[in-house]
């Protein structure tokens, strides 16, 4: 398949077209961005971690049946993916209060859920991606009863598999953020899963010391975030020498004497 025109370009992510109408390949950037764009850095290698997490939680989600859009990764930065239209909505589900939760509704961080809550905000970033209801999503048509109804229980069959995968691993799902998207087969409109599953769309908590392994170590200045995305891929095994390229310690150099001229 060949690799067309640029589509879309993201805040973390760029959309180039392929030959066939069906399919788009989706290129892993190095930025990051949080607080609605506000604060920005390049973190180098995010891209390719990213790529190779989100390969590996889509591959295995899709077969306990949770249909998505990958298809295969094609390089370090690349999946081939199949296009979709997305839904205007970013689905969250919580098992651990924190975050916009605790801020908005003043529960006390790390109180843990009797049951995962699910939100959805309106995808739109001069908004700041507002919570709304679910009247909301059918009042302004951005998705159906239908779609939603089939939303909503592919998120708790994603989040009790996803719980499992890392809690098998010694990290606690907090929480995560999906999108999910239209694919046309046939004539029929498919919703399937899209987007990616990483540690910046999760917040992942180390079992024993509570010590965050996701993209909350850059929005809150914890410093280490390579270190902690790696930290992620590896407990995952599926880390490649490639993505620890960059984080190679190279010796200080000596410092040389000068023999002063007497
Ligand atoms: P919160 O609403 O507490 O800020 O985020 C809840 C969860 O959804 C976190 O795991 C967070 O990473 C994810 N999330 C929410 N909005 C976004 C977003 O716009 N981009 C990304 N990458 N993740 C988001």
């Amino acid at each position: 398949m060949k690799k067309g025109k640029k589509l879309y370009e993201g805040k973390a992510k760029i959309i180039y077209a392929t030959n066939e109408k069906n399919f788009v390949i989706q290129h892993f950037k190095d930025d990051a961005t949080a607080f609605n764009n506000k604060k920005r850095a390049k973190i180098d290698g995010k891209g390719i971690l990213n790529n190779r997490i989100s390969e590996h939680i889509l591959k295995n989600l899709g077969q306990v049946g949770i249909k998505n859009h990958l298809v295969k990764r094609i390089n370090m930065r690349e999946q081939l993916i199949k296009s979709v239209e997305i839904v205007p909505i970013e689905f969250i589900v919580r098992n651990i209060a924190t975050g916009s939760l605790t801020n908005r509704l003043g529960i006390e961080d790390g109180t843990v859920l009797e049951n995962p809550l699910i939100e959805y905000c309106y995808k739109n970033d001069e908004l700041g991606d507002p919570l709304v209801s679910k009247e909301h999503i059918f009042t302004f048509n951005w998705a159906t009863k239908k779609e939603i109804e089939k939303i909503d229980k592919y998120l708790h069959r994603i989040n009790d598999f996803m719980i499992g995968m890392f809690r098998g691993i010694g990290i606690k799902l907090v929480d995560f953020k999906v999108e999910f998207g239209r694919h046309k087969s046939g004539n029929k409109n498919e919703i399937i899963l899209a987007d990616e599953i990483s540690p910046d769309t999760c917040r992942l908590w180390d079992i024993n010391s509570e010590k965050k392994l996701d993209k909350d170590r850059f929005r809150k200045n914890l410093g280490n975030v390579m270190q902690a995305y790696q930290d992620v891929a590896r407990r995952l095994g599926i880390l490649h020498e490639e993505s620890n390229i960059r984080t190679v310690k190279f010796p200080k150099p000596k410092a040389v004497k000068i023999k002063k001229n007497k």
